[in-house]
């Protein structure tokens, strides 16, 4: 999508401090990090939200996932443990309409829920 950030990072048309790449998936550091560690995974390819994935998906979002995992360990918080978390739309507090999923650590963080 032409008037995608994450797009155009993903593109290379702007630019991101990477953590890791590969053919699908891109690890860069969010520009405002709310935690020690804070970096977005992300499709290469445009989808807007979790509400829009479909079944030719399925595949692409398990790569986003073990890039997370991975992104972790490069960045030495998979073992004390870190949070991921994805927004959907208005109420889930979604700004940017590319589908990501922030990757929280380096720290104790606070309880969402319980
Ligand atoms: P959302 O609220 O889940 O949509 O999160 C969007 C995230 O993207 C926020 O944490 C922003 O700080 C981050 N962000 C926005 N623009 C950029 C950028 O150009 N580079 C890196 N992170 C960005």
């Amino acid at each position: 999508m032409s008037d995608c950030i994450f797009c155009k990072i993903a593109a290379g048309e702007m630019p991101s401090n990477k953590v890791l790449e590969t053919e699908n998936v891109l690890v860069f550091h969010d520009i405002a990090p709310a935690a020690k560690v804070h970096v977005l995974v992300i499709p290469k390819k445009h989808i807007a939200s979790l509400n829009d994935i479909t079944e030719e998906d399925a595949s692409l979002m398990g790569e986003v996932l073990l890039a997370a995992k991975q992104a972790a360990e490069t960045l030495g918080i998979a073992d004390s443990g870190y949070r991921v978390i994805n927004n959907i739309g208005s109420d889930g507090g979604q700004v940017v309409h590319h589908i990501h999923f922030h990757v929280l650590g380096g720290e104790k963080l606070g309880a969402l829920v319980g």
